[in-house]
């Protein structure tokens, strides 16, 4: 039977100890939850500027529910585009300084989506070893030629697109790699794109908001524009909200909307998040402290922890993780760091390499410096109580 075969593959992921188990939070996303009716010290989300729980953003998503109710009732192409859909596309277009931009209600579908429209049978792409499974996904379903390239490697992009025949080509990279915290080179890739003349997209899921003086983002913060780059944002990270966006030029945004089949066949984000999503790029205008008190805290956690046997790996953004290596060996320390009342996400294969199972650290502008001493006096092992002497 079917069934026995789905249990024995259980067991394995058990044996491995890669079984995933979900946490119930029993309220809001922030720098504490609750889970089990035991507050935590939480390092786990991608609320990078603490805006999951914003009330300036909750209360513009319960007047647009007054508005305009809670259900978009279709696709964006037949009747669930309305108004507020229409301005927050304006305002991502504005915020990222591109020429437009098109919602989607996540960016698993918007790089899938922009993947798929960009390329297919006879063209390439050229992806990072290290991208997000989205975009891989894309290229998988694009029946494009896929090139991998070594992480950040760009002798080894230089050479692939150098090799490459295909009619078209496409660049894809994160641009902070998710599971890393690294950033990808991206002026010496829009530079090998232009020598090579391919198309650049750039996944900018964990550098919205964050990244660049205003958090435009890695273009921004890499001062690059150019027609070649196709631009992915996500808005449940640091926007707090949920969904994303691809931008760029005038056609590339039209030939999405004409052909992404993820976008096509998918009912429309819900008219409060849109609404919630041009309230928060109000609040990151407004509340330029976060990414500042969010650079202070990163400072903060990486001066604690230097020089002690928690060894993080090189990393400049919110994102810090301490790879620990055997699957086993990182639950361990996410359990023993739960034990003491922190909550750090132990993260492994598929979405780490094999052998690189790792505490996933990440800051968020809503935590406090003292925050970062619970976890850095964690992470050194010390007992906790110490922090009264
Ligand atoms: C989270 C993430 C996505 C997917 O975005 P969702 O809106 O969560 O579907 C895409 N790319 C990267 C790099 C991500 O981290």
């Amino acid at each position: 039977m079917a069934n026995i075969r789905l249990t024995a593959q259980l067991d394995e992921l058990a044996r491995l100890d890669l079984l995933r188990e979900r946490r119930v939070l029993e309220g809001p996303q922030g720098p504490r939850v609750v889970i089990d009716g035991r507050e935590l010290l939480a390092f786990c989300s991608n609320d990078y500027l603490g805006l999951a729980n914003h009330p300036r953003i909750n209360a513009a998503a319960i007047e647009a529910v007054r508005r305009f109710g809670v259900g978009a009732g279709a696709s964006p192409l037949v009747t669930g585009h309305n108004l507020l859909h229409r301005n927050v596309e304006e305002e991502l277009a504005a915020f990222t300084g591109l020429p437009r931009a098109l919602l989607f209600p996540s960016g698993y579908q918007a790089n899938i989506g922009a993947v798929t429209s960009l390329v297919g049978r006879g063209d390439a792409v050229f992806s990072d070893e290290l991208n997000h499974a989205s975009l891989i996904d894309g290229m998988r379903l694009s029946r494009a030629e896929v090139e991998r390239y070594a992480h950040r490697d760009m002798d080894a992009l230089e050479k692939s697109l150098a090799a490459s025949g295909a009619k078209l080509k496409l660049v894809a990279t994160d641009s902070v790699f998710s599971m890393d915290g690294d950033i990808a080179p991206l002026p010496q890739i829009l530079a090998l794109c232009e020598r090579h003349d391919a198309w650049l997209l750039v996944d900018d899921a964990h550098g919205f908001g964050v990244l660049g003086a205003n958090g435009r983002g890695a273009l921004e913060h890499f001062g690059l524009d150019s027609p070649r780059i196709v631009y992915m944002g996500t808005l449940g990270k640091a926007a707090g909200v949920s969904g994303a966006f691809v931008a760029g030029q005038e056609e590339v945004v039209e030939t999405l909307l004409q052909r992404a089949r993820t976008y096509m066949f998918s009912t429309a984000a819900p008219a409060l998040l849109a609404a919630a999503v041009g309230e928060s790029l109000a609040v990151m205008r407004d509340e330029g402290w976060r990414r500042t008190h969010l650079a202070a805290l990163i400072a903060a956690l990486k001066a604690g922890l230097a020089g002690s046997a928690a060894r993080l790996a090189p990393s400049d953004t919110a994102i810090q993780p301490l790879i620990v290596g055997a699957n086993a060996a990182a639950l361990a320390r996410a359990e023993s760091l739960r034990a003491r009342g922190i909550l750090v996400p132990p993260i492994r294969p598929p979405t780490v390499p094999e052998g690189s199972a790792r505490l996933r650290i990440s800051l968020s502008a809503a935590h406090s410096i003292e925050d970062v001493r619970q976890l850095v006096q964690g992470l050194r092992n010390e007992p906790a109580s110490s922090a009264a002497a």
